[in-house]
């Protein structure tokens, strides 16, 4: 299996590290032809708009939509979730506008910055999952073919809709590689 990890901006390297980690190949996404070979790709967290505007510059955008529109497996975490979903509260337009997903910038932020809490993640097992959540956004509405994997007090903060998989919170920050694994498991099953 071999995962790309977009590398414009943002928490990159650490998805890498827990990729190999679980012994999968990784590549750093910087130009449309790094994504050529590749069995999934993970958008991580960072600042969306910004990370919209280089995808926009650097043409990944259009290249990373159609190999989406195609079923290829997409992990967005925080700032990746914004850059997967349809539409975005309060923004003119969105980015790859993959996932059904309506999604609410910064929507923990004004109470807390960042923090971490146990979430209960049922495709992943029983035990609770360590959530950071950096200035995260969440999932306000989902379309009819989005599985929600998770909320946090009544909000989605985690979503499936096909191969595509977004979470709110920042998986590779944590020792905690079950995520990471049930992305791998979908790359294998596409
Ligand atoms: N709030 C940021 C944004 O809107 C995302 C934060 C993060 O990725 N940690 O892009």
């Amino acid at each position: 299996m071999k995962i790309g990890v977009l590398a414009l901006q943002g928490a990159f390297r650490e998805h890498r590290d827990l990729f190999e980690r679980l012994g999968a190949e990784t590549t750093l996404v910087k130009l449309p032809e790094h994504l050529e070979g590749l069995n999934g790709l993970v958008i991580p967290g960072g600042e969306s708009t910004t990370m919209g505007k280089l995808l926009r510059e650097y043409d990944l955008l259009h290249p990373i939509q159609g190999l989406g529109q195609e079923g290829f497996p997409l992990l967005g975490t925080c700032a990746g979730m914004i850059v997967l979903a349809k539409q975005i509260v309060g923004a003119p337009e969105p980015h790859l506008a993959l996932m059904d997903i309506t999604v609410n910038r910064n929507s923990f932020g004004r109470q807390r910055e960042s923090f971490e809490t146990d979430l209960d993640i049922p495709v992943i097992g029983a035990d609770a999952f360590p959530a950071v959540f950096i200035r995260a956004p969440h999932v306000e509405a989902v379309g009819e073919g989005v599985e929600v994997l998770a909320r946090y007090h009544d909000r989605v903060v985690a979503a499936r809709e096909g191969n595509l998989v977004a979470l709110s919170f920042h998986p590779e920050l944590t020792d905690d590689d079950r995520l990471h694994q049930y992305f791998l498991d979908i790359v294998e099953n596409a």
